[in-house]
């Protein structure tokens, strides 16, 4: 798609927080620190709109970003913090839960994993997770650019054994700085959207 136009609409902790549109939903779930905010950025064709950074845990809300007035890319906090109380942990897991098993306008969630190295325990438990409320998901493992292409196909059956891949699970290697991926990642979104 060829965005032109987009709005952090809303950052939301409560449900009644959310948009009131019926504009389908993508949502971006990934450890802190992973590249979600660059992968974002990409997407939308900007520099510096979702905000990166490298503290780790520093999103903690909802962030809905309207692209185009068409859909919907849901931030998701990053799990795996480092920093933030068991309590916050919690608080922040049952916000992700409730809006992952109860939002309708949920077409399915983009997980990030870090190209780089395997993925975490972390990563591991949130992919069964999600393959088992049945969301359509799309793995993308980010930072491709720092893995030789001759590593390629290792890194993909890394990510595919320590998953467990679901049948007909997709994977896309991504890189922010050479946008490699990013027409793969669209596709999938219009799939899910119809957008
Ligand atoms: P977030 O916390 O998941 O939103 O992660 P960010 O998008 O803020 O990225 C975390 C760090 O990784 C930043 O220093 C980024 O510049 C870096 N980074 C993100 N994506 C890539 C990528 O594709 N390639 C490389 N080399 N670095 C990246």
């Amino acid at each position: 798609m060829n965005v032109n136009h987009v709005d952090l609409t809303i950052s939301a902790v409560h449900p009644d927080q959310y948009p009131s549109t019926d504009y389908p939903e993508i949502a971006l779930v990934g450890r802190s620190n992973v590249g979600k905010s660059s992968l974002t950025n990409a997407l939308i064709n900007r520099k510096n709109f979702a905000h990166t950074s490298s503290q780790p845990g520093k999103t903690q809300t909802l962030n809905f970003y309207n692209v185009e007035d068409k859909l919907y890319f849901v931030d998701v906090p990053g799990y795996g913090y480092a920093k933030v109380s068991k309590k916050q942990r919690e608080e922040f897991g049952q916000m992700i839960e409730n809006y992952l098993t109860q939002r309708s306008q949920l077409r399915g969630v983009i997980m990030l994993v870090d190209g780089r190295h395997a993925p975490t325990a972390d990563d591991v438990q949130m992919y069964q997770w999600l393959a088992y409320y049945e969301l359509p998901i799309l793995v993308v493992a980010t930072k491709i650019d720092k893995v030789k292409p001759s590593q390629f196909t290792r890194v993909q059956k890394l990510v595919k054994d320590k998953l467990e891949f679901q049948e007909k699970q997709p994977l896309v290697l991504f890189s922010a700085m050479s946008k490699r991926g990013k027409e793969d990642v669209w596709r999938w979104i219009e799939e899910q959207t119809g957008v």
